[in-house]
């Protein structure tokens, strides 16, 4: 813990973005400006040269055979998935809606997989006009598909996204291993090959995501080989070849203090030593690993202004202008299970010792609306910019934006 008048040890994000004059930076432009350019306080800014680098990053470790894609969840701003359609190789899709921001971004039917564990019958057609790859989940998708063969004189692409019989060790979120409602269960795959094989479809390959946010390398290495070997494994009741292997992604970033950056080079080294062995058993699969927040949620800071402060028996809040309403994940309750602050600062006044333990609360009526909790801080005016970092990946549309009825947040990329 710092002592107030000490400068606090700083989390890796605020190595992110420059700092000029004492203030931040984003895109070369200052908070003021870039307020001007929102139109005013709560924003969000995206840093269109932050997500490149994170995709040059992951290619100069991952093997060139491996296809990156975008998880459009993470973040569909239009114009951030716009952006990313020029740098990643294909996107994956959650939802009708977002099937429609990955076509109008430029991402190509041939390369984009829609997933979801409820799909409606109206999504899976739009997917299978349009061509788009579908991961299938249940004997019920198949059946609509196959009707939809029928009904449009296509076969609809599949691949079958695996429940397996291992989770991802250490993971902010699991999303296989035990019961789940994503994917089918590994034991009943084989079934549903036979079935995909009796039917007018085409089966691609298979989809197995395990889990996200996740900063343990090691955890990461030991479901990717498990998901590998699972894959060849299954391989043997395919009706078809193997042509597409996405298995996943699960990388995370460091949001809270001890987190340390995910050490991209022994999954790396990892992959290299799997494509030989992969080009002789599945040889015309093309693996494809799976990225949303790993992607974005550096590249973004959320801005808003202090409209008060206030002590209360002895307690200092700030309220800001912006809250859980726009920033959920910030607020602690988008899945975490103990609350810990984001990283947050005061962004006109970078690099001044802190000199006040505050709490920083939005304009919502409820408990729940809280930023950051006793944290240090210097000594913050109202009008100052309170910016959180790490918040480029399931910020905005992760958050319950009605709640309250204020105006939701813009959203720049710059
Ligand atoms: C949410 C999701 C992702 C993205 O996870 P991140 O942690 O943002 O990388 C990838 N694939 C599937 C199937 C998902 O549901």
């Amino acid at each position: 813990m710092t002592r107030l008048g000490e400068t606090p040890p700083l989390h890796p994000a605020f190595s992110l973005f420059p700092v000029v004059n004492g203030t931040l930076s984003v895109g070369g432009m200052s908070l003021s400006a870039l307020s001007d350019r929102a139109g005013g306080t709560p924003f969000y800014v995206y840093d269109r040269a932050k997500m490149t680098e994170r995709v040059k990053l992951l290619r100069r470790h991952f093997p060139s055979e491996i296809k990156l894609h975008y998880a459009v969840k993470a973040n569909p701003m239009p114009d951030v998935v716009a952006h990313l359609a020029k740098w990643v190789d294909g996107a994956d899709v959650a939802s009708g809606g977002e099937l429609t921001v990955a076509k109008n971004a430029g991402f190509s039917a041939a390369e984009t997989s829609f997933a979801g564990p409820g799909k409606r019958p109206e999504e899976l057609a739009q997917a299978v006009e349009w061509g788009a790859l579908v991961n299938v989940e249940s004997v019920r998708e198949v059946d609509i598909l196959t009707r939809l063969a029928e009904e449009l004189g296509r076969s609809p692409r599949v691949a079958v996204r695996v429940n397996p019989d291992f989770g991802l060790k250490h993971s902010g979120v699991k999303m296989g291993g035990g019961p789940q409602p994503f994917g089918v269960d590994v034991e009943q795959v084989p079934l549903l090959l036979a079935e995909i094989g009796r039917r007018r479809l085409t089966f691609e390959g298979f989809h197995i995501f395990s889990g996200s946010q996740n900063l343990q390398s090691a955890a990461i290495v030991e479901s990717q080989n498990l998901t590998l070997e699972l894959a060849i494994r299954l391989s043997a009741w395919a009706p078809g070849p193997v042509r597409v292997l996405n298995i996943g992604g699960g990388f995370g970033i460091p949001y809270f203090p001890g987190d340390q950056p995910l050490d991209l080079a022994p999954i790396g080294e990892n992959l290299r030593r799997w494509m030989t062995p992969l080009r002789a058993a599945l040889p015309e699969a093309q693996i494809t690993g799976e990225m949303g927040r790993y992607l974005v949620g550096e590249a973004g800071v959320y801005v808003c202004r202090i409209l008060d402060r206030k002590v209360s028996r002895g307690k200092t809040f700030l309220v800001v202008d912006g809250g859980m309403h726009h920033h959920l994940a910030a607020s602690g309750h988008f899945g975490q299970v103990i609350r810990k602050n984001f990283p947050v600062a005061i962004g006109n006044r970078m690099g001044e010792p802190a000199t006040e333990t505050v709490s920083i609360v939005g304009p919502l009526c409820t408990p729940m609306d809280l930023l950051a909790d006793c944290i240090d801080l210097p000594l913050a005016q109202v009008g100052d910019f309170v910016v959180v970092f790490q918040s480029g990946a399931y910020g905005f549309t992760a958050s319950p934006h009605r709640f309250l009825s204020h105006p939701p947040p813009s959203e720049i990329l710059v």
